[in-house]
């Protein structure tokens, strides 16, 4: 018996044990480098995935990892978070330091912008010292080239102990070099650790004594003893230091400040600069001062300057409104509505009438599917336009430079200019920007951007903003709509007053976001960026939408015996809309329709036009556009319109503020709050608006 026990032990053993050995053969390669260094350029090019590329910091929030393609060994890549050095402050810095001490990649790919060398290779210098085997990617050597600048990297490679491979990501360039590398397992180097003058490297050595006197074994002792040094919170703490130990290595200290009376965190940095400054001086074959004004400082003297910063925001805003909204967009939509009402509806009516169907058929698929998911299409030459103009500005990289100039504007509502890039994510969807606001560092800052996004005037509320618009201001559409999307931004700044000192308390973070230089917008990215978005809308419209206009169509059509009616005020969901319609009749739209398609805008707020559009029997947005000429007066009109603004958005996006929140009882405050500040401004609209147009008209 315990023979055979043994035996299958024996077997199982050997099977874990080859089981244990195949991960092994797989090579593991972590991708590292500064925020927009190519990284996740390179990760795409590697395994042809197609993660997207941004012109600012902090598009790379969790690690991503994929097998690269057409190679003859395996290697798996995993692209991360760009991070500037490894003191963990930001959310970042620690994702890629906890990624690489618990996953231990084979090698690090250290990925270094050429054309800010000296900026990259801090980070370089601080991998040496945490002892990993790395491979430099020396990537945009493509812009060096067409600048015909020289770089002689073979003397770095000396200099620094590791292997440099020249690539350009964008270009494809070096790839193969660079994989042939990293197949190569004698080529994987640990490369130089020493950085520093005699007397801080005589320092160091003596606090790696003393650190090691009482414990064996501690891994990355010099880099420990280097963060000892700088007196890292995280490393002390880690080491918890005796204080026999603490007296010690004060004293190690006090033996430089005697010399240099500063900071020693900046010490060791100050070294590490002077090392990178030396050795690049050595390498680098153009006279620095070429670089002094580029072209992407003299736009930025106009885009961040003290008193044109402001100003060119708000006109770039105001033309990307304009061209979206005004004559433009207008034509567009134009052009797709002829083609549904005159094409598809026409036919679709053709088919139904031929094949005689009943009259709920012909109501279901004219009225509900055609009438209401085609009358939310019809947006989507707007929400392209929409979203070309935001990418084009995004991957320019003017959105960073955005971003440094709302800084201070920011700073007083109590949040950092970084907020800026999730909240300005709020006016295309709630979700991707509620998740983006992992790059933000600090849980207030975090929590408050989450409770702000809402305000930001998704995408998805377009569709029904253009209807009242056109319907009720037909002159001043562009005015009538930018002035919600103002109205929501005000909003956020009342509510970042309430509650930055009260439901958010806490120390704000500092700023520290690179201005990436300006680059023509890839073709391929820019494309990317918009199919993503259009298929999301795409998506929506299909299942979503066309899943909530058939159940309102199926509720409005039958009562409460099941019963097709034609008679809608007899239908389940009138006698359901008029129970909560009272509640509006201060804002001055407590008909049950209105209440009704609000309930459905909880799904997804395109749903509240379609929801229109079947209730009222229209087909198309401009015979709904008539309809409700007659049912709202224009301040009832610009009430609902604010009522939708600033309401509880769609489920999808409260479900991603509940993941990113970590708390019901914060999520359930948000929706009460918005609800609630929607309700109050609606009627304060409406309540001023009515009394003053009584006064002066
Ligand atoms: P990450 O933040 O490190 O992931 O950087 P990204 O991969 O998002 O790239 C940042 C920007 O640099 C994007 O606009 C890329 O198109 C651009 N880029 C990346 N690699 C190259 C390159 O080799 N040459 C040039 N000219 N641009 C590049
Ligand atoms: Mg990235």
């Amino acid at each position: 018996m315990s023979d055979i026990v043994s035996v299958r032990e024996e077997k199982t053993k050997h099977i874990v044990k080859v089981e244990n050995d195949k991960p092994k053969s797989v090579v593991k390669a972590a991708l590292i480098g500064n925020p927009n260094c190519g990284k996740t350029t390179l990760f795409n090019q590697l395994t042809g995935s197609n993660q997207y590329v941004g012109n600012w910091p902090g598009v790379t929030v969790e690690h991503k990892a994929g097998r690269v393609r057409n190679w003859k060994t395996p290697i798996d890549v995993i692209d991360l978070p760009g991070i500037y050095s490894f003191s963990p402050y930001s959310p970042e810095e620690v994702i890629t330091r906890n990624y690489l001490e618990q996953e231990k990649p084979d090698i690090v790919i250290n990925i270094i912008d050429a054309t800010n060398i000296e900026r990259n290779l801090y980070l370089t210098t601080q991998l040496l010292e945490l002892d990993y085997k790395v491979i430099i990617a020396l990537n945009m050597m493509d812009i060096l080239m067409k600048k015909g600048k020289k770089l002689d990297y073979k003397k770095l490679e000396k200099e620094i102990g590791v292997k440099i491979i020249p690539i350009s990501a964008s270009k494809a360039l070096g790839i193969n070099e660079l994989l042939e590398e990293i197949s190569k397992e004698n080529n994987r180097l640990r490369g130089k650790k020493n950085f520093y003058s005699d007397n801080i490297e005589a320092s160091i050595k003596k606090i790696e004594k003393v650190l090691s006197y009482k414990r064996n074994n501690i891994d990355n002792l010099r880099f420990k003893a280097i963060k000892v040094f700088e007196k890292d919170a995280l490393i002390l703490s880690e080491l918890k230091l005796s204080s026999g130990e603490e007296v010690a290595i004060n004293e190690i200290r006090n033996e430089i400040k005697t010399t240099k009376n500063r900071d020693y965190e900046i010490i060791i940095a100050d070294e590490r600069y002077k090392y990178i400054c030396k050795i690049c001086s050595e390498c680098i074959m153009w006279d620095k001062e070429d670089d002094k004004e580029s072209i992407s400082d003299k736009i930025d003297r106009i885009f961040t300057g003290k008193f044109t910063a402001i100003p060119m925001f708000l006109v770039m805003m105001f033309a990307i409104f304009f061209i979206t909204f005004g004559p433009i967009g207008n034509f567009l939509k134009q052009a797709v509505e002829n083609f549904m009402a005159n094409n598809v509806l026409a036919s679709a009516e053709y088919y139904l009438n031929m094949f005689s169907a009943s009259d709920w058929t012909k109501s279901l698929v004219l009225d509900a599917i055609i009438g209401g998911t085609g009358a939310v299409l019809s947006f989507l030459p707007q929400v392209i336009l929409l979203f070309t103009l935001l990418s084009i500005l995004e991957d320019s990289g003017y959105m960073a430079r955005a971003a440094f100039v709302m800084d201070k504007l920011l700073r007083k509502i109590g949040l950092s200019g970084k907020a800026f890039v999730p909240l300005l994510m709020g006016f295309g969807c709630s979700v991707p920007a509620v998740l983006g606001t992992r790059i933000l560092e600090n849980k207030k800052d975090k929590n408050l951007t989450i409770f702000l996004i809402p305000f930001m005037s998704c995408s998805a509320k377009m569709p029904l903003y253009f209807l009242f618009a056109s319907a009720f201001f037909p002159n001043n559409q562009t005015i009538a709509i930018f002035s919600l999307y103002l109205l929501g931004i005000v909003g956020a700044i009342f509510s970042a007053f309430l509650f930055k000192d009260t439901l958010f308390k806490g120390q704000e973070s500092p700023f520290v976001m690179e201005l990436p230089t300006y680059k023509l917008p890839s073709r391929k990215n820019l494309l990317l960026h918009i199919w993503d978005r259009v298929r999301d809308f795409l998506e929506r419209a299909g299942t979503v939408i066309l899943g909530a206009t058939i159940i309102i169509w199926f509720l409005q059509s039958f009562n409460l015996h099941l019963q097709f009616t034609m008679d809608k005020s007899e239908s389940i969901l009138a006698v359901f809309g008029s129970i909560i319609a009272p509640i509006f009749t201060l804002c001055g739209f407590g008909n049950w329709q209105s209440a009704v398609s609000l309930l459905t805008g909880l799904i997804a707020k395109e749903s509240i036009v379609s929801t229109l559009c079947v209730l009222y029997n229209a087909q198309g947005t401009a015979e709904l556009g008539n309809i409700i000429l007659n049912l709202f007066s224009p301040m009832s009109a610009y009430a609902f319109m604010v009522f939708v603004l600033l309401y509880t958005p769609c489920v999808a996006a409260v479900s991603a503020i509940h993941k990113e929140l970590k708390s019901w009882k914060l999520t359930i405050i948000s929706i009460i709050y918005q609800l609630f500040i929607a309700w109050f401004a609606s009627a304060l609209v409406y309540q001023f608006g009515t009394l003053f147009s009584k006064i002066f008209i």
